[in-house]
């Protein structure tokens, strides 16, 4: 394999930088809630499983997301490392610290650079999009979130009904003459 760039040659490496950011919730809109209607007509505000963290804390109406940048950044050549996968660049090994790169992700021009970086990023955010829909649409974890909420709902209604009938015999049982 005969490498593309030389020692001394100035190349551009493409590439993408990872920031974190918070978006609003895109299925609560923020909110923290959502509303569920079970199937027989119930509606139940329930916390919203799309922005929550996990753990005790409660769902925060905002998501995480990682938003990329593209960046070509120069180096030059130092080093050339032919290998049977393919060759290695040393890049400005000027005897410090210094940066490796694979020939397919170095260019001549930054415009190329650039190019690549874009497309490299777009892949990526392909995938980490996949991600995300994946945890929202995780309905294992929605419908446990609502069978929870409305078991909880039912024994309430259950005591209420119990309590209330305890308070009604003892207005009956009061109004009794002695
Ligand atoms: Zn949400």
């Amino acid at each position: 394999m005969k490498p593309k760039y030389g020692i001394g040659d100035k190349v551009f490496k493409g590439t993408y930088d990872r920031v974190e950011t918070h978006v609003t919730c895109p299925d609560c809109g923020g909110s923290q809630h959502i509303l569920v209607t079970l199937h027989d007509g119930t509606e139940l505000a329930i916390e919203c499983g799309g922005c929550d963290p996990g753990g005790y804390q409660g769902s925060t109406g905002r998501i995480k997301q990682y938003v990329f940048t593209e960046i070509a950044t120069p180096y030059t050549v130092t080093g050339v490392n032919v290998r049977a996968n393919g060759v290695e660049y040393e890049l400005n090994n000027f005897g410090g610290s210094y940066w490796t790169g694979a020939e397919a992700e170095l260019f001549s021009t930054s415009e190329e650079a650039m190019t690549h970086a874009t497309a490299k990023k777009a892949e990526h955010e392909a995938a980490e999009n996949k991600r995300f829909m994946a945890k929202t649409k995780d309905e294992k974890s929605w419908a446990w979130n609502a069978t929870y909420h409305r078991k909880c709902i039912k024994d309430g209604e259950r005591q209420l009904e119990y309590h209330r009938a305890k308070v009604k015999i003892c207005e009956g049982k009061s109004k009794e003459p002695k």
